[in-house]
């Protein structure tokens, strides 16, 4: 499962996974925008990392729910909230 994302440049969709290799400077496929200048070198393996432990996620909270079902209820905006909480929230479209 990758992680859809938009250039702050020219607009384009692009996926997460596309930004892991470190060579290709975490830039835009597209355009070349730079999103994170000062960055480039460590930014592919944070990327990486997200796309990691977002996988994990999303698998641990499956199996656990396939062994509790509706015994357990995890408070579901407690797992979202702190996710949502450190992205700005999309800009609408225009
Ligand atoms: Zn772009």
């Amino acid at each position: 499962m990758s992680i859809p994302a938009h250039c702050g440049s020219c607009r384009r969709e692009l996926l997460l996974d596309q930004l892991l290799q470190p060579s290709d400077g975490f830039r835009c496929p597209f355009c070349g925008f730079a999103f994170a200048p000062s960055y480039a070198t460590v930014a592919p393996g944070v990327a990486a990392r997200i796309l990691d432990s977002h996988a994990a996620l999303v698998r641990a909270l499956g199996e656990l729910q396939s062994m509790a079902g509706g015994r357990l209820q995890l408070d579901r905006s407690a797992v979202v909230a702190p996710v949502a909480d450190v992205l700005p929230t999309e800009p609408q479209p225009a």
